[in-house]
């Protein structure tokens, strides 16, 4: 079984039917993990076991769906990783995006799907058609999740045609991209001038629902231009910025190999 796997499969065993009934704290102390919060220093979350007892310390946050992605991960770690006492950078799975780190991205793992259980994020995901930033909003409310958090899983359920980016004025940072999205389609390392990120980021203009835009402005195959696709995009951490991109025209899907771009893997 996967991390994910194993996360959901807790969550059936435990018969949780209602994202209210997904308390992470009663879930890890059935686990035989102890939650407590403190002004840590230095990290984002430690866990130490003892026994078949562990105790999670997690920074305080005044984001709730932060300290939450923080004790699945600490959770993850115990489930997975048992033995090992773990201090742990960051409450966002955003940032081991951008790192290498196997044990630390199954935990993110883990925890994103302990988190947004498949069986009850798509039903509530299904009911939009091209999820728009508030009603994305709306489901990490539901899932108590913070917004890059509820962005990946989004994408990750591999339900819409959709990749999740984040860029600073400089370079990409991360990006995730649902699995059944054709590999062809190479996503720009920089913010193209004619997107409404690049927008957001020089101008302070937000795009909250999805807008029409030329694949050009995103993607670097020379084909491009022969599509448009639907960007949205917010404000990150300062100096980021948040894109959703959906796929929407079914043409991109027919389009075969790009030989001009070469293939890939992620
Ligand atoms: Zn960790």
């Amino acid at each position: 079984m996967t991390p994910g796997q194993r996360a959901e499969a807790r969550i059936a065993e435990l018969g949780i039917r209602d994202p209210k009934d997904l308390d992470v704290e009663a879930i890890a102390f059935d686990a035989g993990v102890s939650v407590r919060y403190a002004p840590l220093i230095g990290c984002e979350a430690t866990l130490v076991g003892l026994g078949s007892r562990a105790i999670a310390t997690i920074r305080e946050s005044p984001v709730r769906g932060r300290e939450r992605f923080s004790i699945g991960h600490e959770l993850a770690h115990w489930e997975l990783h048992r033995g090992k006492s773990f201090r742990c950078g960051v409450d966002e799975p955003t940032l081991n995006l951008e790192s290498n780190v196997a044990l630390e991205r199954e935990a993110d793992e883990f925890s994103s799907h302990l988190l947004m259980p498949r069986l009850l994020f798509n039903p509530i995901v299904r009911e939009y058609r091209w999820p728009t930033i508030a009603q994305i909003h709306e489901v990490a409310e539901i899932f108590q999740c913070s917004q890059s958090a509820t962005l990946i899983r989004l994408a990750k359920v591999d339900t819409l045609p959709v990749i999740v980016a984040c860029y600073s004025l400089e370079k990409r940072l991360w990006y995730c991209a649902a699995p059944h999205v054709p590999r062809r389609w190479r996503l720009k390392a920089k913010l193209d001038a004619d997107s409404f990120a690049h927008e957001l980021l020089t101008r302070a203009t937000s795009t909250l629902v999805p807008r029409k835009q030329s694949a050009d402005a995103w993607f670097e195959n020379d084909d491009a231009d022969e599509y448009e696709l639907l960007e949205q995009c917010v404000p990150g951490m300062p100096g980021k910025v948040l894109v959703t991109l959906y796929l929407s025209e079914s043409e991109m899907f027919d389009v075969g190999y790009d030989p001009d771009v070469g293939w890939r893997a992620r």
